[in-house]
C-alpha cells in the first residue's frame, strides 16, 4: 500500500515508516519539519535500505496537499502531524486549535478531493480525562483537561460527524498511552526541543549528564508508591499497532477506536530504578510538588485491540529502557550530533 504518512520524519511517524518499509509498504513523508529533522530519513534509509519519498509543507496549506495527493496514488493515510506539548497549548490554546484541529480538518478536505478514504488518526489516552477507573476500556467516558486533550478530543468528535455523512470511508482513531523507547539500532529515538516535558526523556538527559536531576512530580498520589502511574508502551509496538490497523481496518468502512497500550501500569520510581539498572548509573532525583492537570493513574484495557486487530504489544519494561538508553548515549544531542 502507499500511505502518506503526515509529521513522519516525528518520533512515532518515523518508527512508523519503518514498520511499513519492513512490511511491504511504501511510505510517503509528509512534515514541516517544526518538530523534527530532515536527517531523520538518512536514518530511516540507513535501517531499512529503502528512503521514503519527502515532500516538507504544512498540513494547513492547501495548495500543497493537492500537489502531494496529485503526484502520488495514495491508498491510506497515517495523520501524525501535530503539536503535542500539553504546557504550551494551555498558554497557546489557538495555536493548538489552528494546527491540531484546522490542519486535520484541511487534510480530510484533501483527502476527499483526492478520492482517498482511509485514515488512521494519532489520538492519545488524555481523551478520557481523569478517568474513574482503571484499566481504561475504549467506551469510557471522554473529557480534556488543557487545549492539547481538546484538541484531540475535538478531532475525534470532528472525524465521527464527518464518517456520520460519508459511511463509506475507513477512520480508524487510535488513542497512545505513553510511547517511551527507540528504535533498537539505535539510531532514531525522541529528540525533544528544550527541556523534556515527559518523563522518560527527562530521565535519559540525566542519564547522559545534561541535566542535574529529575524532578518527581508528587509522592502522595494513592498509588503503591505514592508516585504516577502510566501504561509505557514502546515506540516500536505503537507503530506495530498502525500496520495491524492498516491490515485490518483500512477498507472495513467505519469510525473504529482503539487503545494502544500494553495494559501495565508503572509508577516514576519503577521507571527511574529501571533506568538505572540499564544505564548502570544511578539516577539523582527529588520530590517536588504535583503537576496541574496529571492524574494519579492511567493505564489501558487493551482487550479490544487484541481481540479485533490480532495486536498486542510483546516489548517489555526492560527493552524499553535500554533502547531508550542506547538511542540517548549513542546520540547525547539527539539528532543536532
Ligand atoms: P513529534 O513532534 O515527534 O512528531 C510530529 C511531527 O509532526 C513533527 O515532525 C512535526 O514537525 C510535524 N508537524 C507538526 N505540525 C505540522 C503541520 N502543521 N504540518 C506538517 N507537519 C507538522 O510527535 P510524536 O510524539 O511523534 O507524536 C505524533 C502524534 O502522536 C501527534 O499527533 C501527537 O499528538 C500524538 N501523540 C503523541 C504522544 C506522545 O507522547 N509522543 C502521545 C499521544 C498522542
Ligand atoms: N513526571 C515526573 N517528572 C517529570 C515528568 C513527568 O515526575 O519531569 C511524571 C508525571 O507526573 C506522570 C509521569 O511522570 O506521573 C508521566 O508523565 P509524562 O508527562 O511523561 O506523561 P503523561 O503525564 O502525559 O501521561
Amino acid at each position: 500500500m502507499k500511505v502518506l504518512v503526515t509529521g513522519g520524519t516525528g518520533y512515532i511517524g518515523s518508527h512508523t515508516c519503518i514498520q511499513l518499509i519492513k512490511q511491504g509498504h511504501t511510505p510517503v513523508v509528509i512534515d514541516n519539519l517544526c518538530n523534527s529533522k530532515e536527517m531523520v530519513l538518512d536514518r530511516i534509509e540507513q535501517v531499512t535500505g529503502a528512503r521514503p519519498a519527502f515532500m516538507q509543507g504544512d498540513i494547513r496549506d492547501s495548495a500543497f496537499l493537492k500537489k502531494v495527493f496529485a503526484e502520488y496514488s495514495i491508498d491510506s493515510v497515517i495523520h501524525f502531524a501535530g503539536l503535542k506539548a500539553v504546557g504550551e497549548s494551555v498558554e497557546k490554546p489557538l495555536k493548538y486549535y489552528d494546527n491540531n484541529v484546522s490542519g486535520t480538518l484541511n487534510l480530510v478536505r484533501e483527502m476527499q478531493a483526492a478520492n482517498v478514504k482511509s485514515l488512521i488518526f494519532s489520538s492519545s489516552a488524555t481523551v478520557y480525562g481523569d478517568p474513574a477507573s482503571v484499566p481504561i476500556k475504549e467506551d469510557f467516558p471522554t473529557s480534556a483537561t488543557n487545549p492539547y486533550g481538546r484538541s484531540k478530543l475535538m478531532v475525534e468528535e470532528c472525524l465521527q460527524d464527518f464518517h456520520h455523512a460519508n459511511p463509506d470511508w475507513s477512520i480508524t482513531l487510535l488513542r497512545y498511552f505513553n510511547p517511551v523507547g527507540a528504535h533498537e539500532s539505535g539510531l532514531l529515538g525522541e529528540d525533544p526541543q528544550g527541556t523534556p516535558n515527559n518523563l522518560l526523556p527527562f530521565v535519559a538527559q540525566v542519564a547522559v549528564g545534561r541535566r542535574e536531576k529529575l524532578g518527581v512530580f508528587g509522592n502522595d498520589y494513592p498509588t503503591p508508591d505514592g508516585t504516577g502511574v502510566r501504561d509505557y508502551i514502546h515506540v516500536v509496538d505503537l507503530a506495530d499497532g498502525h500496520l495491524a490497523a492498516l491490515d485490518k481496518m483500512a477498507h472495513q468502512p467505519g469510525t473504529h477506536i482503539f487503545n494502544l497500550g500494553t495494559g501495565q501500569g508503572n509508577s516514576v520510581l519503577e521507571m527511574v530504578h529501571a533506568f538505572e539498572a540499564a544505564a548502570k548509573r544511578s539516577i539523582p532525583y527529588e520530590i517536588k510538588p504535583r503537576r496541574a492537570g496529571d492524574i494519579a493513574e492511567c493505564y489501558a484495557d487493551p482487550a479490544y485491540a487484541k481481540a479485533t486487530l490480532g495486536w498486542t504489544a510483546t516489548r517489555d519494561l526492560q527493552t524499553m529502557v535500554k533502547d531508550t538508553w542506547r538511542w540517548q548515549s549513542k546520540n547525547p544531542n539527539g539528532y543536532w550530533d
